[in-house]
């Protein structure tokens, strides 16, 4: 999760970039349908199309307003990461986000046998082939 203060005494509006903040595999970005004419560069006419639009997520922080909470996607995306560099916005906690909790390579703490609470956990593992429904 992160955390982030905006230093600047305005309200700022950050795009969430699909391809950069959805990459935890939560989409957050709004579905909706274009509804409208739009041009054809290839034949310059205009026509009449529908289709399905996905309008990024945005990120508001007001006036030196402190945000926690955060997806840690939120650092990739390039608007934020830009006023990060530029001083406008603080990054005040960065902690790895809602990792799983079962078991990295890297623990360190030995000689604890907690095997608990891993037995009655479902595998959640993305099958397709369950019965859906019930
Ligand atoms: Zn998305």
């Amino acid at each position: 999760m992160v955390k982030l203060k905006n230093k600047l005494r305005q309200a700022r509006v950050f795009n969430l970039e699909h391809d950069r903040y959805c990459t935890d595999g939560k989409c957050a970005c709004t579905d909706t349908v274009f509804d409208g004419v739009e041009p054809n560069y290839a034949t310059g006419e205009h026509a009449y199309v529908r289709r399905p639009k996905r309008i990024n997520a945005t990120l508001r922080l007001t006036d030196r307003e402190v945000k926690s909470g955060l997806r840690n996607t939120v650092l990739k995306c390039r608007e934020i990461a830009g006023a990060i560099r530029l001083g406008n916005i603080q990054v005040l906690e960065q902690t790895t986000e809602e990792q799983v909790p079962g078991k990295r390579a890297d623990s360190s703490t030995q000689g604890q046998g907690s095997s608990k609470s891993k037995k009655n956990r479902k595998s959640m593992s993305a099958k397709s082939d369950e019965p859906a429904g019930e």
